[in-house]
């Protein structure tokens, strides 16, 4: 991002410390937030903006309401803790009233206060304490600090992401000395006038200034919709770029011969596949005939049947002679795939192997040879599968399971493992938000499974205290006694796998001892032995266990349906799309199933994530929802894809601008393919930088 001026030797690249104000040691506090250089400084965009044209009077204030206020320091205390820290308090008055700062354990707090004789401006959740209103851990600067107030007042005011050691003062400050000496020198404008007419949006520079210190309203809204515009169309740029190119690798034209190949799909199963079923399947063989390789992901709630979906476009590319694998995320599932794959494949002659890192060096022999000698047609397995010493005969068709927890490399891995790249069907059970969709998966194609199998009844949700729980195993008996058979699931315990099992094996203890020494009770976790937990499944499908206590091992593709009851304790614990994945685990027969979450905690994201649950069984809304509450670097394994480091846009509020960003992307490179053109080689240059960021963390 280097634009230079021949006059002298400032470009935006510079080191931060040459900004005007800045030095080496407000350069170190600066690289705390990220900023190196110049362009960084200048990108560092308010967090929010304060209206100080006019602030409240302290009498108005109200507990609940997040204000701006501006009074007279009038009385600075402190009070130790009993836990050895330090309560700080300094009363503000206006001549209306007063309103209390708290801060917790920041002493030196204390000495700029005392030092201090004048007014100060802060915000915060105001809130009913000991003595009148409060404002812990306030936003708060000194009012006139040095001498010129005008920069801090009666104006709309930007308020940066900050660290300890710099104020909103001094980085209003430095960011303005940036824009003033920096940004009419070496700031030019990628993107064409013929682009900001067509997308009727402001020039670069206007939009920097105006984002940091908008006049009114109406600008700042414009000035953001420039920077948010912008953002999105490298990104989308960049995906396009990327599937064209995908495009232009030779790959396999299968030839499928539909009206003999539709009876034996129907001959596959015991059920007839559903209309979403026929048309995914419809559109996935349709890629398949093309040169092209396919590139796409098929997304369905959980349930929606997107393995029968598999196995068709597997039994498709048999026929066509070459072989399928599929990927799976663990070892449980794996298994599972491949016994079921097994049931549907065997009796028509079909092989399938499975791979996994856990095999024994002869086992694993052998499946190698089944994989390379063609033997096997159909290859099941983890991420054993894309390890170098695996070679298949002719890989044709690859099927990556619940890509979630698979990054881009990975993928682009097991791409390489044919001679001409194979078809990619990527399937994933967590609806992704169509915002993320393009974002993340732009490069791919999208089929969505939105029809469940007939006959499912909606899962009963309900969320219970811990107190409660005499009551819900009471129920649970009753539905045991009917034949029905349970889930327990336990708490997910991030920092140690070790500690997570022994939860279960805790709770197995609990439930098999004291509450159901007459029923047969079942563990399975992640340390047990992969043999072990196939026995395990195994007595689950056949009935013999009434209960089936887990850890999170089975949160995806565990299939048992006469299973109607989850339980998960401690529901507070776990993330939105993962209490969804689970009870996903149940719901899968024709009888009425149930998910119980057992949580006490009411804090604030716990219980809106609990309600969510309970109130709707939309996938797609509880993916919004997720999406909203913990933002996109959580979800659908982002961390990995990388590209979501969004430095202004929003994937919730600026949805609509990013379809429009997607349809210039598409424009632009309809007129120039590979923006070869002069007038684009700015806009390029941006679209490479992001593809290297994106491969280097794809790496890491
Ligand atoms: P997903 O992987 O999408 O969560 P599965 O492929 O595991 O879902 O299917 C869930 C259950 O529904 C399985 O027991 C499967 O046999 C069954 N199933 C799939 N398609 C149909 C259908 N069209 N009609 C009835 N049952 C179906
Ligand atoms: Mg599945």
């Amino acid at each position: 991002m280097v634009a230079r001026d021949e006059s002298d030797n400032r470009t935006l690249a510079s080191h931060v410390q040459y900004v005007r104000g800045v030095g080496p040691r407000v350069a170190q506090t600066l690289s705390k937030l990220g900023i190196a250089t110049v362009v960084d400084l200048i990108h560092h965009y308010p967090r929010r903006y304060e209206d100080r044209s006019q602030l409240p009077k302290l009498i108005t204030l109200r507990p609940g309401q997040y204000a701006t206020v501006r009074a007279r320091l009038v009385d600075v205390h402190t009070r130790p803790t009993a836990g050895g820290k330090v309560i700080l308090k300094a009363t503000l008055s206006d001549g209306t009233s007063s309103v209390t700062l708290v801060w917790f354990n920041q002493p030196w707090v204390r000495n700029k206060l005392l030092a201090f004789n004048g007014e100060i401006i802060a915000y915060g959740l105001v809130k009913d304490g000991s003595i009148g209103y409060e404002i812990s851990s306030p936003e708060w600067e000194f009012v006139g600090e040095d001498g010129d107030a005008s920069e801090a007042f009666g104006r709309i005011v930007p308020i940066y992401p900050s660290t300890e050691g710099i104020g909103q003062r001094q980085l209003r400050r430095v960011v303005q000395n940036a824009l003033d000496d920096y940004l009419d020198a070496c700031v030019r404008d990628p993107l064409t006038p013929e682009i900001l007419r067509a997308q009727m949006l402001r020039p670069l520079r206007w939009s920097l200034r105006h984002i940091h210190c908008p006049d009114d309203e109406e600008h700042r809204a414009q000035a953001r919709q420039r920077l948010v515009f912008e953002e999105f169309f490298y990104l989308q740029l960049a995906q396009q770029m990327r599937r064209m190119e995908t495009r232009q690798e030779p790959g396999i034209a299968f030839k499928v011969d539909e009206p003999s190949l539709w009876p034996e799909i129907g001959k596959l199963f015991p059920f007839e596949l559903t209309a979403a079923q026929v048309r995914v399947i419809g559109e996935i063989l349709a890629d398949m005939c093309r040169p092209q390789p396919m590139n796409r992901l098929l997304q369905g709630d959980v349930g929606s049947g997107k393995t029968a979906v598999a196995a068709c476009a597997m039994l498709a590319a048999v026929k066509s002679g070459y072989q399928a694998a599929l990927m799976a995320p663990t070892e449980i599932l794996a298994e599972q795939h491949a016994m079921s794959l097994r049931r549907i494949f065997e009796p028509l002659g079909i092989e399938v192997a499975l791979l996994l890192g856990k095999l024994r060096a002869k086992e694993r022999r052998n499946a190698h040879d089944l994989v390379l000698s063609g033997k096997a047609s159909i290859v099941v397995g983890t991420h054993a599968l894309i390890q170098q010493d695996v070679q298949f005969q002719n890989l044709g068709f690859v099927i990556v399971d619940e890509q979630h927890r698979f990054g881009v490399l990975q993928r682009a891995d097991l791409r390489k493992k044919g001679a001409l790249s194979p078809d990619v069907l990527v399937m994933t059970a967590t609806p992704i938000p169509r915002t993320l969709t393009m974002t993340i998966y732009g490069d791919l194609d999208v089929s969505v499974l939105d029809e469940l199998p007939p006959g499912r009844r909606p899962i009963k949700t309900y969320w219970k205290m811990a107190h409660e729980r005499p009551h819900v195993y009471r129920n649970m008996r009753s539905l045991i006694s009917e034949g029905r058979q349970a889930y327990f699931v336990c708490p997910m315990i991030e920092e140690s796998e070790k500690m997570q099992t022994q939860a279960a094996v805790d709770l197995h203890y609990r439930l098999a001892t004291l509450e159901f020494p007459e029923l047969k009770v079942g563990l399975l976790h992640g340390q047990m032995k992969p043999i072990e937990k196939e026995a395990v499944m195994e007595q689950l499908r056949r009935g013999e266990l009434n209960i089936l206590v887990s850890t999170v091992v089975i949160e995806v593709g565990v299939d048992v349906p006469n299973a109607t009851v989850m339980v998960i304790e401690d529901a507070n614990r776990f993330g939105l799309s993962q209490l969804h994945q689970l009870r996903g685990r149940v719901g899968r027969g024709t009888e009425q199933s149930y998910c119980i979450l057992i949580a006490d905690a009411k804090e604030g994201d716990a219980q809106a994530r609990l309600d969510t649950l309970v109130a709707t069984s939309d996938g797609f809304k509880i993916a919004e929802e997720d999406l909203r509450l913990r933002g996109p670097g959580e979800i659908a394994g982002t961390k990995q894809s990388g590209n979501l480091d969004l430095k202004i846009a929003d994937l919730i509020q600026d949805a609509r601008m990013l379809e429009v960003a997607r349809q210039a992307a598409i424009d632009l490179l309809e007129q120039d393919p590979f923006l070869r053109r002069d007038s684009h080689a700015a806009i390029l240059q941006r679209v490479k930088e992001l593809r290297i960021d994106t491969a280097l963390i794809a790496v890491s």
